[in-house]
């Protein structure tokens, strides 16, 4: 189905459900949703996972330093969530192996050794090898360069780790292969209500700056750290329920830091927090993260020389012999953590990352919270409330059926031999992954491809403007676009690439 027919849909139809945002959590709503056979539109005001879903740590986890905090709940329902994505997701969702430390004394070896093995438990039946004690020697073979002063050993156990950009475009590629109408560069932008129902929602469509109207029986509020915004559009109310606190990342080649495996290793500040270490496309190691209460805007974040500071210094204690600087910083990024305000005056790290679903409206859900891993049981907690409340089980027409069929970036190059060349240097990345993108995986704009499909972004130090302008030329001939489209592109993605690469890094 193209935009073209999306849009057509949206206009004649009248949906069970109308999702708005599509993060990890909207495409977890959605692939609910059409597996029970209700019909359902999603979209997003910008590009799927432009949002926190493309800015996150990455992993499937169910999150070991949530034990502390005894969140068991939370833990137990991410560490299925895992089981099942690797299954689900084979491609995108990878075991990977991480190496706890332990500095003080044999005594506290043997209980972070017991605390991961509880951990294991917890997570019931599980594909992944189980933990092992490593001697001070096996941690630093495993994580060359890795501080070795009073090192008492540690711990290597497995958690998943994907692409979090890719994953939530899949899913959402998927729901629309079973039904789902799917937009991007669609905003949500005023509520029609009458009494306590919502009747409509008025959409701008930023690609034709048409305006569309979208009817539902119910629609679900999932846009993150934007939650607020949305609901204040619907109910006029400003008392405010999201508190996010801003995470930063730092991605350095992992010459200067291996990343076969994910080192956690202390802030070594007052704040006693745990960073990692982990790989990333493109031979990327990234660093990360920080965790800072932000009352900014979520539509401009900035990663500040303070943060890129933080995380380079613990580092530099972990791996003295990386001697890392600003220099060696082939991007950055920021995010934001869409934990709701639990109004406990807690710290953002020690704030809960549970999930909550609500009414606000008859018809209105809203869903925030919880983490890029619970994604399919959120949505299906999520669908179940909605069930509860509107959804009768005759209104669902329980036969799903899957619409198209893959088409892989071979297919493409059947097609025309030379998309086979690689647009930059010493990346992996050709002519057919663009035309890919945009004819399959809903790239709209540069940056949809660069950033969030091909990771681009993260992997150049310098702006390349003959590449970049050369995948606008690719884009433009799949969108049918003129010249002035390619122009204005070039300009876009040049500010777009400003936030990965602030300039403070040259100074
Ligand atoms: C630094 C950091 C590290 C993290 N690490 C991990 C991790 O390792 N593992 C893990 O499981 N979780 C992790 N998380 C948490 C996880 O990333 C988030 O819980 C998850 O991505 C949130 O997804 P979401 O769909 O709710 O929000 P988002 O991805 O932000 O999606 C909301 C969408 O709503 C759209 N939207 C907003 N307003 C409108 C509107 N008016 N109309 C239409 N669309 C609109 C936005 O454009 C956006 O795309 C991390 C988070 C951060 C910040």
């Amino acid at each position: 189905m193209s935009r073209a027919n999306s849009i057509q849909k949206v206009k004649n139809e009248t949906f069970d459900v109308c999702i708005i945002g599509g993060g990890i959590t909207g495409a977890g709503i959605a692939t609910a949703a059409v597996q029970q056979g209700y019909k359902t539109v999603l979209i997003d005001k910008n590009d799927f996972a432009s949002g926190t879903s493309s800015r996150s740590s990455k992993m499937i986890h169910g999150g070991l330093r949530y034990l502390k905090m005894l969140q068991f709940g939370l833990v137990r329902e991410a560490l299925l969530e895992r089981e099942h994505l690797l299954k689900k997701y084979p491609a995108l969702v990878k075991p990977l192996p991480f190496i706890m430390p332990s500095y003080k004394s044999k005594i506290e070896l043997a209980i972070v050794s017991f605390v991961i093995r509880f951990y294991g438990k917890l997570a019931g039946k599980s594909s992944l090898p189980k933990s092992k004690k490593l001697s001070s020697d096996e941690v630093t073979q495993h994580l060359p360069g890795f501080n070795k002063n009073n090192l008492k050993g540690g711990v290597l156990y497995w958690d998943g780790w994907t692409n979090d950009a890719m994953l939530t475009i899949q899913a959402i590629k998927d729901a629309k292969q079973n039904g789902a109408v799917t937009l991007n560069y669609c905003e949500a932008k005023k509520f029609m209500v009458e009494g306590e129902t919502v009747k409509s929602l008025t959409c701008s469509d930023k690609i034709s700056s048409e305006e569309l109207s979208i009817s539902a029986k119910v629609f679900i509020n999932a846009s993150g750290v934007w939650t607020d915004d949305v609901l204040n559009k619907a109910t006029g109310e400003t008392h405010k329920v999201m508190k996010p606190s801003k995470g930063v990342h730092v991605v350095v080649s992992n010459k200067k830091i291996a990343s076969g495996y994910v080192a956690i290793i202390e802030s070594g500040t007052t704040d006693k927090r745990y960073l990692y270490s982990f790989p990333w496309e493109h031979n990327l190691t990234v660093l990360g993260n920080t965790d800072t209460e932000y009352n900014g805007s979520a539509d401009k974040l900035e990663t500040t020389e303070a943060d890129v500071k933080y995380i380079l210094n613990a580092f530099n204690k972990s791996f003295p012999n990386a001697n890392l600087s600003k220099r060696d910083i082939v991007s950055v990024y920021a995010g934001l953590r869409p934990m709701l305000d639990d109004e406990s005056n807690k710290g953002t790290y020690s704030r809960s990352r549970e999930y909550r679903i609500w009414w606000s409206k008859k018809n209105l859900l809203n869903i925030a919270g919880g983490k890029l891993t619970s994604f399919l049981s959120m949505g299906e907690r999520c669908m179940q409330a909605a069930k509860e409340q509107l959804l009768t089980p005759e209104n669902a027409n329980k036969t799903f059926v899957q619409t198209q069929t893959a088409v892989t970036v071979n297919d493409i190059l059947k097609e025309d031999n030379s998309l086979q060349r690689k647009l930059f240097d010493g990346l992996n990345v050709t002519a057919a992954d663009i035309v890919w993108h945009t004819r399959h995986l809903f790239a709209e704009k540069v940056e949809d491809v660069l950033t969030r499909r091909t990771a681009v972004t993260y992997a150049l130090k310098n702006f390349n403007e003959a590449a970049v302008r050369e995948t606008a030329s690719i884009m433009a001939k799949e969108l049918k676009k003129d010249e002035p489209w390619i122009n204005a592109q070039l300009q876009d993605y040049f500010e777009h690439w400003k936030e990965y690469h602030p300039e403070f890094l040259n100074s």
